[in-house]
């Protein structure tokens, strides 16, 4: 625990985490091997190097002191508790995509089209990237909500558990398309000009998937020849690409015009994935199913990978319920729907009782204080 003098909101909420940590199951595949940091209402890792031997230490503690947020190394150590760094003897991690909603108007209370968009983020890194082109199992991968409002995706698998720093940033690297050359996916050859077949992996069986499905589009194949208004020409077209002759494309400039669809179909993840994130090996993530002390809600562990698309945060992730609580609003605060409670707009300055999960995320929010 700190020894700063606690604000009466903050030992509100370590009283109900306490409560919850205490009622809840634990578990955390290879727990003796990592390290845990623990987090309160000013940093969300205040300490660091905490090692537990198993399971009912580890609940133990998070029932007597209620930390506002918990994490654990993506590592695996000899010694997780040991200090320096070097002498935990890493013995390897566990790959990490973190995936966080992109900056918007919304600021802290994170609309809904954010939640949709950083979610579709998560869904084509697993379903463009790690499943085809990096051949991992559903069963290798772990998607946790991260309890505010991103995705944290964990490969664990032996075929990642020894690669090194730069191994994990060339894998970033990749699948955010960095360094990626987008002149390489074509070449003339006498008068043919040759590309990626609809098949093929990577970024030029994406393309061009990509390509022919926008086809369908007038207005895209219109921009791409005037010819492509025919249907029987379209057809021509996608049948040529599917054999990776892309001789049939009547445009001049080509390859520019092309390398400009490419950046415009957003197949990368760049921007949406933390680069730094993946290639830390010491990184401390948030432990699956605790409690996220910005919003009051669990960082949920999904049951597959599979689960992503049905799983809404603001309505699956809070954990308290709808005994009545009375806030009062430090800040104006937009209407909301958490659970199936809706509520607000509040203006500043205005006392509200509301459910308690909706009163305990505006106090974690720092948007409200008890009244
Ligand atoms: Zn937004």
């Amino acid at each position: 625990m700190s020894g700063l003098v606690q604000t009466p909101e903050e030992t509100f909420l370590r009283k109900k985490f306490s409560a919850h940590y205490g009622a809840s199951p634990i578990f955390v595949l290879g727990l003796d091997r990592r390290e845990f940091g623990f987090g309160g209402w000013e940093k969300k890792i205040e300490f660091r190097h905490i090692a537990f031997r198993n399971e009912s230490e580890l609940r133990a503690r998070l029932v007597a002191e209620a930390p506002l947020y918990i994490s654990h190394s993506v590592a695996y150590y000899e010694f997780p508790d040991a200090r320096p760094m070097p002498r935990k003897n890493w013995l390897g991690s566990d790959l990490i995509f973190d995936l966080d909603a992109e900056a918007h108007a919304c600021g802290k209370f994170t609309c809904q089209e954010c939640l949709e968009g950083v979610k579709a983020d998560a869904i084509k890194l697993i379903e463009e990237f790690l499943l085809p082109d990096f051949g991992f199992s559903k069963s290798e991968l772990a998607v946790n909500f991260s309890g505010s409002r991103g995705y944290h995706v964990h490969v664990v698998s032996d075929a990642v558990y020894s690669l090194d720093r730069e191994a994990r940033r060339e894998i970033a690297d990749y699948v955010s398309g960095t360094g990626l050359s987008f002149e390489r996916l074509f070449w003339n050859e006498g008068k043919k000009f040759f590309g990626p077949k609809t098949g093929q992996g990577g970024f030029g069986g994406k393309f061009a998937r990509a390509f022919v499905s926008r086809l369908s589009d007038d207005a895209f194949a219109l921009s791409i020849a005037r010819k492509l208004k025919k249907p029987e020409e379209k057809e021509k077209l996608k049948s040529a690409i599917a054999m990776g002759n892309w001789d049939n494309i009547g445009i001049v400039n080509r390859e520019k015009k092309l390398s400009e669809k490419f950046d415009e179909m957003k197949l990368t993840m760049a921007g949406r994935i933390d680069a730094n994130v993946t290639a830390d090996t010491s990184k401390l993530i948030r432990m699956p199913d605790t409690l996220h002390g910005g919003s009051g809600f669990a960082a949920k562990r999904l049951s597959s990978p599979d689960a992503i698309s049905a799983f809404e945060p603001m309505r699956s992730a809070p954990v308290f319920g709808g005994a009545p609580l009375k806030v009062k609003a430090t800040e104006a605060v937009p209407a909301l729907n958490i659970r199936d409670f809706s509520f607000g707009p509040i203006p500043s300055g205005e006392t509200r009782e509301l459910p308690e999960a909706c009163a305990i995320y505006l106090i974690c929010k720092k948007a409200a204080v008890l009244a």
